[in-house]
């Protein structure tokens, strides 16, 4: 860590090729019984080519949520037919791009998506794989931000009216209806909200047969919670295939996941620097850290919780607030938090900062583009170069009429 912050400076985002690929292979292993699978990387959750290189060689494919994300994907050398493509606000021209790109499978969020990707490709002379996403108004049981699969959300389509919305769509011209996804949420920490809605899948399966329509894939998303403090406990991989299994049992088609968060998360730390402690009387201290918000956004976004370790404790302890230096209340990353004792010019880590943390990373206050290192055993490497503040108003203009 000592090395990383010399050669790269702090913040710096940490990955590690191992714990990416350790986390690939269990979750490969644990759904392996299922028969035919399909891995899909949340590419949301971390984005950086060299990660989805790993997980490209791990044999994952990608979910892509945008134009951008399915670009990274082909740039990282994912083939396009293992790429799926996600998202309720895809546009015409993102639709576009990816029959062009040869994208495998688009999930659909709205019959008037379906009907638009239809023509779009009608017009333009491809066939449009298609799952329809279905909403089962479930609750996950997690965190309101992060919930997707209740019927007030924006993801998929209600439930009751997916059957005939299906058929509609196989008919189009343009168009190869051949499954449903589901994905109700991320961080899930209790399998039952994830079994409900796939019984309920399971259910629409059998109805969407009988009237006589063909699904040969059923995408089940991603969402496995991960622990974010030490001795929390989360819902393994092997659970979960296990619980799959039970529920999928006789339904005859190839199986999608999409997991983000359960393989990235713990494969990434955040490495900081303390700037200063700020003692003022009668309350906890501030330790000012050099990462803030901008680098990391899930605890002012949601409130999360990130372990924050010294990177050479001493054995002290002390209770303090975390904070970063954005000039904002919510660049807060702990209140209260008993800790390592540290000092200014210590490092220290935030933990579990793989998934959804780079990639929510904005340049607010000016403060650039946190860099981005691998390790692989003793070797490091720079995954993402810094982004300095002039990089980014390099892009702006001062238009020459101001100074008339
Ligand atoms: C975010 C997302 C995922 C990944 O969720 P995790 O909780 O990171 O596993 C998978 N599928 C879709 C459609 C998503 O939006």
């Amino acid at each position: 860590m000592a090395r990383i912050a010399e050669e790269f400076g702090t913040p710096v985002y940490i990955y590690s090729r191992a714990t990416l690929e350790r986390h690939a292979r269990v979750f490969r292993e644990a759904l392996l019984p299922l028969g035919k699978i399909h891995l899909a990387f949340a590419v949301k959750a971390n984005p950086n080519l060299a990660v989805l290189r790993v997980m490209q060689r791990e044999g994952f494919g990608a979910d892509v949520v945008s134009g951008g994300e399915m670009a990274r994907a082909l740039a990282a050398g994912m083939p396009a037919e293992d790429i799926v493509f996600s998202g309720v606000g895809k546009t015409r021209r993102e639709l576009l791009k990816g029959l062009e790109a040869g994208i495998g499978q688009f999930n659909i969020e709205s019959e008037e998506e379906g009907i638009e990707l239809a023509e779009i490709a009608a017009e333009h002379g491809y066939t449009a794989n298609c799952a329809l996403r279905v909403n089962p108004d479930i609750d996950a049981g997690t965190h309101e931000k992060i919930s997707t699969g209740k019927s007030d959300n924006k993801f998929g389509v209600p439930i009751d009216q997916a059957a005939s919305m299906y058929q509609r769509l196989a008919a189009l011209p343009g168009m190869n209806m051949r499954g449903l996804a589901v994905h109700i949420g991320s961080q899930l920490s209790d399998l039952r909200p994830l079994e409900l809605a796939f019984e309920k899948i399971g259910a629409l399966l059998g109805n969407i047969r009988e009237r006589g329509g063909t699904v040969t894939h059923v995408d089940l998303g991603g969402g496995i919670g991960v622990p974010y403090k030490a001795g929390e406990v989360m819902p393994s991989p092997a659970e979960y295939g296990h619980m799959v299994a039970r529920v999928t049992k006789g339904w005859d088609v190839t199986l999608m996941f999409e997991p983000g968060r359960v393989i990235a998360g713990n494969a990434g730390v955040l490495l900081t620097e303390v700037v200063r402690v700020k003692r003022n009387a009668n309350r906890d201290p501030f330790v000012i850290v050099d990462a803030a918000m901008n680098d990391l956004a899930r605890p002012a976004l949601y409130g999360a919780w990130h372990d924050f370790d010294a990177v050479k404790p001493t054995g002290q302890r002390m209770v303090a607030n975390i904070v970063g230096p954005i000039c904002e209340t919510g660049d807060t990353f702990a209140m209260g938090r008993e800790m390592d004792a540290v000092e200014r010019g210590d490092l220290a880590i935030f933990r579990t900062a793989g998934a959804y943390g780079a990639t929510m990373a904005s340049s607010y206050n000016s403060r650039g583009f946190v860099a981005e290192v691998m390790v692989d055993g003793d070797k490091v490497a720079s995954v993402a170069d810094r982004i300095l503040p002039e990089d980014i108003y390099a892009a702006e203009r001062v238009p020459e009429w101001l100074d008339d």
